[in-house]
């Protein structure tokens, strides 16, 4: 829609991208009016290379489409029943790919554009917001993503009181809990140090002989590395924190005397042999399901980080909830940042969606410009929407921005990141399912996948009441 909209009750989204344009989308079709701020073409990214909305920057992956099995694939569901947009425009432009839904990037990329153009309450507006939005827009969502504009960036930075928020974003794998083999492992922090919030006993400790830690130095030397985008080369780290593979390039006992080093700790099952390097994992969520490991931030590319990761004592088996790895990024310290609505603490006209808020992906991303979309609308009219259960994965990914993660207990370095939705991030089921619909004993593999099953369930049903309870009598309101 062309035309100019001036009414105070006009919602301003700033960034057409994957989070942007879902919660124009959906803060549209509850009857509010929005203006859509995009400055592509006129200013574009270091990755985008079109002047579309949505568009993919780099693989045309929504990744897993199966919601009984897979936590990405529940999210998929979850918005589908919420009249997601993107998921419409996915669908209708889906491409073969297994179990996975992929996209023709451009058709989708159209399906999206033509639809918000369509739409009788959106505007459209190119151009960048080059500092904070003017003072009279009071409702207004930040979906920038991880690479916006640097006089927006710095302006956000400036009202959070951080250090940082555009950084070279090294990140540490975390791995499931409960693929650890802890009759290797251990509980222990370094010098049996309770720290504030800790208990002496917070880290899970991996041991290695002088063999295995010589042969886990030459794969990690040998290890096939991502390579730095020629935009990336002027970013510099983040707080120092240096590439496990780049420490062990600077000489073979780097990293026993770093994020390796095996002081202040015993083995209990060994407690007469000093271990020659010990890796320890952190605990990462609320939940305690996930753990992150300490120091282990990497350019390895994810099937060598597998390989020569499942060598390390006691992670023979690791499940890994997310990779580590490198680019440049922009997101908030959303915990410490943002309130359970997604608004700034600092400026509540400000909402924020999308990757900046510390979620991970396309699908992520977009999912959090829902719901941000439906809260701004709700504002709009003066109320506020019941975030979505924790036990839904839009509920799940809320939780991990807006409180789910437990700060480190080592002052210093910011610990939140940006993370992908996974089945870590849910509560765990009350009674988990131990045997089959025929009555047997369910086995190995067959819990897991159970398990996996019964939060899907849990999540749809409680997507659904939720639904019922609130987006329904908004509508009627
Ligand atoms: C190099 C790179 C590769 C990636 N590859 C993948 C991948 O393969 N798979 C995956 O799932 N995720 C990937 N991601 C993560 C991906 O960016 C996000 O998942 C997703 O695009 C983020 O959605 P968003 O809406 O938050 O941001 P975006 O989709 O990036 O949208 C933000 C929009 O805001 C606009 N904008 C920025 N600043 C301003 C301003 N000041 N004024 C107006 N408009 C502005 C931008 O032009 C852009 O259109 C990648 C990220 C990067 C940086």
């Amino acid at each position: 829609m062309t035309g100019t909209m001036s009414s105070s009750d006009t919602l301003h989204i700033i960034g057409g991208g994957l989070a942007g344009s879902e919660a124009a989308w959906q803060a549209a079709e509850t009857g509010i009016r929005v203006v859509l701020h995009e400055m592509r073409p006129d200013r574009m990214t270091e990755a985008h290379r079109t002047d579309g909305l949505a568009e993919l920057v780099c693989s045309n992956s929504f990744r897993s489409d199966d919601a009984a099995n897979n936590a990405v694939g529940l999210l998929h569901a979850e918005m589908r029943g919420l009249d997601s947009l993107i998921m419409r425009a996915a669908d209708a432009n889906q491409v073969p790919a297994g179990g996975a839904l992929a996209v023709d990037r451009d058709g989708f990329s159209a399906a999206v554009s033509n639809a918000l153009h369509q739409h009788p309450r959106i505007e459209i507006r190119r151009g960048e917001i080059a500092g904070l939005p003017p003072a009279d827009w009071g409702n207004v969502i930040v979906a920038t993503g991880p690479l916006t504009s640097a006089p927006l960036a710095e302006a956000i930075r400036a009202l959070t009181d951080e250090t940082a928020l555009a950084f070279f974003d090294a990140i540490a794998p975390i791995v499931h809990k409960d693929s650890i083999d802890m009759s290797v492992a251990w509980f222990q922090s370094r010098y049996d140090k309770a720290g504030p919030g800790g208990t002496g006993a917070d880290y899970i400790n991996c041991p290695m002989t002088r063999e295995q830690y010589d042969g886990f130095v030459d794969a990690l030397l040998a290890g096939e590395k991502t390579e730095f985008k020629e935009w990336e080369t002027n970013t510099p780290y983040f707080d120092g924190c240096l590439p496990i593979e780049v420490m062990a390039e600077r000489g073979r006992e780097t990293l026993r005397h770093g994020p390796m080093k095996p002081v202040g700790l015993t083995n209990p099952q060994d407690p007469a042999t000093k271990s020659y390097a010990i890796v320890q994992l952190r605990q990462d969520n609320k939940l305690g399901t996930l753990y992150n490991m300490v120091g282990f931030q990497t350019k390895l590319k994810y099937g060598a980080q597998q390989r020569i990761f499942r060598t390390i004592p006691g992670l023979e088996n690791a499940e890994f909830a997310r990779f580590g790895g490198l680019h440049r990024n922009t997101f908030l310290n959303s915990p410490k940042l943002l309130d359970s609505q997604l608004r700034l603490r600092a400026a509540p006209r400000l909402r924020f969606a999308g990757q900046m808020t510390g979620c991970e992906g396309y699908v992520e991303s977009a999912s959090v410009g829902l719901i941000a979309g439906l809260y701004a609308a709700a504002d709009t009219r003066g109320k506020e929407l019941a975030p979505p259960p924790a036990t839904t994965a839009l509920g799940a990914l809320l939780g991990h921005i807006t409180g789910g993660h437990i700060e480190t207990i080592e002052p210093g370095s910011r610990s939140f990141q940006p993370m992908n939705i996974n089945f870590g991030l849910f509560p765990p089921l009350a009674n988990p399912p131990t045997k089959k619909p025929d009555g047997t004993r369910l086995r190995g593999n067959e819990k897991t996948v159970a398990k996996r099953q019964a939060i899907s369930a849990r999540a749809l049903a409680d997507l659904d009441r939720w639904i019922a309870d609130n987006l329904r009598i908004q509508a009627a309101a």
